[in-house]
């Protein structure tokens, strides 16, 4: 709490920005009163952070940039084994990790860079082929604006106004590439207090966001928002994030059967590098999601339906007639 009160201190009167969301002890907002959205079936999603064309041999997140990387490989295994698998992909458009930062050339790794261009044509390729699907997960994955805390954090300290110019640009740069995003996660999850970024992300026009974790972004400190089930929040629908791949599997089993029984959407959760972290796509949680997903197919069959979020949010935009993503007026 002290660290906290320093930390607060210090962002507010020297920096003076706004507390990000992770420790802001006076935000009272909750969205857990917000109708559950309830596909007709059960939809499991596999979904991945910090896919970019940054190497793997890089110490820090983001990954998959060569294409013999092993993520990659797995990747392409997992999908072999598996074509009805539906992967969402949160992609870094111009990554910049802190062990590869190239002043003058910032746009090294750019997805619609031309020395990425093999890169972009194998993962819209590979996007043909099976049900992948790219959404934003910023621009460059770091903040710019606190240079003394976490730097993963793109819009911790960003105002709406900040926010929404960094989206159009998240945008810009995905449509250089010739990719619609129409989802969005904000990197690192956090956000400012005000949750000035969820106006931000539904102005930019984005249809959906995966803002928390159990712990992270809208949950961060307490619980906001559901868990199992997505909902409306100021005009986007929210998908939370509920099975992490480093879990044990009992653990993992026993929430997908409780997401299955309150017909909910099971969101299993990596991070698109080989070991940075331990929800990463090592050779481990590679078998393990080999396994889960068999397990998944055996028990429920056709009542649990595989695909990516944009399937999800389709899904609930028809059954539900969903008005999201406003896009402003730019005269206004
Ligand atoms: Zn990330």
């Amino acid at each position: 709490m002290l660290k906290d009160r320093v930390k607060t201190l210090f962002i507010r009167h020297i920096l003076r920005k706004q507390v990000p969301i992770s420790f802001s002890h006076t935000n009272q907002v909750s969205f857990l009163d917000a109708e559950p959205l309830i596909t007709d079936k059960v939809y499991c999603v596999l979904n991945f952070d910090d896919l970019s064309p940054v190497p793997d041999d890089s110490k820090y997140i983001g990954r998959g940039g060569a294409l013999t990387d092993f993520i990659n490989i797995k990747q392409e295994e997992l999908l072999k084994a598996f074509p009805f698998l539906g992967i969402t992909h949160f992609l870094i458009p111009n990554h910049l990790p802190a062990d590869r930062f190239y002043l003058f050339q910032k746009d090294k790794y750019a997805i619609a860079n031309k020395a990425n261009e093999n890169w972009l044509s194998y993962y819209k390729k590979l996007s043909a082929e099976y049900n992948i699907e790219f959404a934003s997960h910023g621009v460059y994955h770091r903040q710019t604006e606190n240079l003394l805390m976490a730097r993963h954090t793109e819009f911790a300290y960003l105002s709406y106004e900040a926010s929404l110019k960094r989206l159009q640009y998240s945008l810009q740069l995905f449509q250089q590439a010739g990719i619609k995003p129409i989802g969005f996660r904000a990197p690192g999850w956090d956000m400012n207090a005000d949750l000035s970024l969820i106006d931000a992300i539904r102005d930019a026009g984005f249809n959906y966001a995966g803002l928390c974790s159990y712990d992270g972004g809208l949950n961060s400190v307490k619980q906001r928002i559901s868990n199992y089930h997505p909902v409306m929040i100021k005009g986007i629908v929210n998908f939370p994030d509920n099975i992490n791949i480093d879990w044990p599997m009992e653990t993992i089993d026993q929430t997908v059967r409780k997401i299955v029984d309150m017909n909910g959407v099971i969101a299993i959760k990596g991070h698109f590098s080989k070991h940075t972290l331990t929800n990463s796509f090592s050779e481990t949680n590679y078998q393990k999601l080999k396994e889960l997903v068999k397990k998944i197919k055996d028990t429920y069959g056709s009542s649990v339906v595989f695909g990516t979020f944009r399937d999800v949010y389709n899904n609930l935009e028809g059954k539900y007639q969903l008005k999201t993503g406003k896009k402003v007026n730019k005269t206004a």
